[in-house]
């Protein structure tokens, strides 16, 4: 029987870069990878408080529920 899961998405197209999001995660479960210039996101670090949702101000970040195997 599958679980299900709450994920972190994020949508580059309506990213600013403005570092709000990794600024207000007090877990460090985001982090910028500045070589690609794109968000990462350690699952295993979360603990879903959603700071980071309430810090992006454009949109660009939002919660999926999927389904685990
Ligand atoms: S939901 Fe909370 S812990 Fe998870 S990435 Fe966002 S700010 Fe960090
Ligand atoms: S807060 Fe939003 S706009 Fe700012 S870096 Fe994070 S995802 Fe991008």
């Amino acid at each position: 029987m599958s679980r299900q899961r709450t994920v972190l998405v994020w949508n580059p197209e309506y990213c600013r870069h403005c570092f709000g999001c990794i600024a207000n995660c007090s877990r460090k479960a985001l982090t910028l990878d500045h070589e690609h210039g794109v968000l990462c996101y350690d699952i295993r670090k979360c603990i879903r408080c959603n700071n980071c949702l309430k810090a992006c101000y454009t949109g660009a970040l939002h919660t999926e529920t999927v389904e685990e195997p």
